[in-house]
């Protein structure tokens, strides 16, 4: 396993990382998380994505269990969770990141998982209404208080990010250090456009998500939906559409000679492609069982293997030329 730097901060993050949207809860248990999470960390995996609202904080807990059942020392993993969807109905608790909640849930995040403290934190989205001095402030506060050790953005515009940079630097207070963006072969934009210039000035680390866009980059949606899939599953509807958009699985049909020329599997060449670029600290994989992750791990071959003619003639028709 390859560790990068997470952007300028002192920390290194294994370059293939786990995550647990959508499958711890309603797809996987503490048990089967045990043993993901152990295979994980024995094939040098360091970093673990979570979120306050995967599954209402169920996602937290099963994580936090499976952890303390694996004994690992806390200096040898990173965990994060973020915040902004709330998972409780009232008003100042939902689709916010105001100073109550913020403080509040990142409490209630830590009793779930059992810890005293997260590696990162993230504002899951940005909020229009709370004002960014508000946010910041209160994140820099979290870090101090060592409740994290570094706090981060997810899906902020550019724009977003350098205006919290600017009043963190102004106040001498603790700085987001990495954005969460979705990163694959068919959302390219946020990544390699509208934070060109961020990424390159402020050297923020990216921990990217959606690598095979929810499964669809493995191909597996190419004649409908598979029985037991993420798109099959209640609650999931809203994925359905995309999963199953005949111009993506164009692309993915055009892009399997590829793979299969480096002899790789359309997932591995999806996930290696988003290794390709420097930029990202990470890949958050995610997997509903062992044998998916054992297969997304290879991902670090078909990276070797993309050479500046691979990649060339991935660009070629993802550019639809
Ligand atoms: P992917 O795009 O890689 O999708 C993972 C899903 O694809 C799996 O759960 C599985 O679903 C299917 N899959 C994975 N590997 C294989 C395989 N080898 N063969 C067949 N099917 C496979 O990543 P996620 O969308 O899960 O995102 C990864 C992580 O990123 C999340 O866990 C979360 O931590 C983070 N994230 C962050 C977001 C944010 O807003 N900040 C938003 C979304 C994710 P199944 O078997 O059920 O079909």
């Amino acid at each position: 396993m390859n560790y990068r730097r997470l952007g300028r901060a002192g920390i290194k993050v294994s370059e293939l990382s786990f995550g647990s949207w959508v499958t711890f809860g309603p797809q996987i248990g503490v048990g089967e998380a045990t043993e993901i999470l152990g295979y994980a960390y024995e094939q040098g995996i360091n970093f673990f994505d979570n979120a306050e609202a995967y599954s209402s904080g169920e996602s937290e807990r099963i994580m936090g269990a499976a952890i303390a059942q694996l004994g690992w020392p806390r200096h040898s993993y990173l965990v994060s969770s973020k915040f902004y969807w709330g998972i409780h109905d009232t008003v100042n608790a939902r689709f916010t990141l105001n100073r109550k909640y913020l403080i509040e849930a990142v409490n209630a995040s830590l009793e779930r998982f059992g810890l005293d403290h997260l590696d990162l934190i993230y504002c899951h989205r940005p909020d229009a209404e709370t004002p960014i001095e508000e946010t910041v402030y209160t994140m820099h506060e979290l870090v101090a208080e060592h409740k994290a050790h570094y706090w981060g953005t997810s899906e902020w515009s550019a724009d977003e990010i350098r205006a919290a940079i600017d009043i963190a630097r102004a106040q001498h207070l603790h700085a987001p250090v990495v954005e969460q963006p979705e990163y694959n072969m068919l959302a390219r934009t946020k990544v390699e456009v509208e934070y060109k210039r961020l990424l390159d000035e402020e050297g923020i680390g990216l921990t990217t998500w959606s690598p095979l866009a929810s499964g669809l980059l493995t191909g597996k949606y190419a004649n409908g939906i598979p029985a037991g899939s993420r798109a099959s599953l209640p609650g999931y509807e809203w994925l359905k559409d995309m999963l199953t958009d005949p111009k993506s699985t164009a692309i993915v049909k055009q892009l399997e000679p590829i793979a299969k020329s480096i002899d790789v599997t359309m997932g591995q060449l999806a996930i290696g492609w988003c290794l390709d670029n420097p930029k990202v600290s990470t890949v958050i994989l995610g997997a509903s069982n062992r044998a998916q992750l054992e297969e997304n791990l290879g991902a670090q071959v078909a990276h070797e293997r993309i050479t500046p003619e691979i990649r060339d003639a991935i660009t070629a028709i993802l550019n639809g030329k």
